[in-house]
């Protein structure tokens, strides 16, 4: 099944993605992971984005489209896939279109007030190596400061600072929002309150994906 999740930053697409990879063997595929990792190897695309991100805005859309294919192209997304973090904007799904894979069939929108966003990004503490996600009230780590995967170090990415949390809301609204009416007019579209605690909001996206694998003919109960 090819699940997309739609969402602002903050508003938990990666904890969403995350938890149906652990119950259901979707693999995530996180644009956000995909680039930090090429940084982080210094690779010739990693470069390139190095310079784009950490201000707020996108990264080119050659660019995050080169790694995305890559990734496609491995043989565990031939089942399909959650994406988190593409398409993030109207360009970008027409990329994804271009690629010649079958469309979504889902498209979740975790809807999430600004307000809601500033908090949880100012308190969301990553894990540089394997990118587990915590919050320091509502998900702290065991161990201060130690992810409880891996055992690395966890820091405040540079793009969770005030201000430039303020420049991402400000992409988000100009640049993603206008999937939602764009996956909405084509009826493949399921909104989500993504204000309330992660352990319900997956059981809402899980309940629904449950149903949507029940139907014999593939077609999920559109609302
Ligand atoms: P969030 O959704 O919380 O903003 P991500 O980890 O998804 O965090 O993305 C972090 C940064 O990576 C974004 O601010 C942006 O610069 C870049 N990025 C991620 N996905 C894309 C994309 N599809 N297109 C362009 N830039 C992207």
């Amino acid at each position: 099944m090819r699940i997309i999740l739609l969402g602002a930053p903050g508003s938990g697409k990666g904890t969403v993605a995350e938890g149906l990879r652990s119950a259901c063997g979707f693999p995530k595929i996180s644009t956000g992971d995909l680039l930090r990792e090429a940084v982080r190897e210094k690779t010739p695309l990693g470069l390139v984005a190095a310079s784009q991100m950490g201000k707020g805005g996108l990264v080119d859309d050659a660019t995050v489209l080169a790694l995305l294919r890559e990734r496609l192209a491995r043989s565990d997304c031939r089942e399909g896939y959650v994406l988190d973090g593409y398409p993030r904007t109207l360009v970008q799904a027409d990329s994804l279109e271009s690629l010649g894979l079958a469309g979504p069939e889902i498209v979740f929108n975790l809807q999430v007030s600004d307000e809601v966003v500033i908090e949880r990004l100012a308190n969301r503490r990553t894990c540089p190596n394997c990118e587990a996600i915590y919050h320091l009230v509502n998900k702290p780590p065991k161990v201060a400061g130690t992810c409880d995967v891996c055992g690395a170090a966890l820091v405040q990415r540079n793009d969770d600072a005030p201000e430039v949390i303020k420049e991402r809301l400000r992409t988000y609204h100009a640049k993603t929002e206008p999937l939602v009416g764009r996956y909405a007019a084509k009826g493949d579209l399921i909104r989500i309150d993504g204000n309330r605690a992660a352990d319900e909001v997956i059981r809402d996206v899980r309940r629904i994906i449950d149903a949507a694998l029940r139907r014999p003919d593939g077609a999920w109960m559109r609302r």
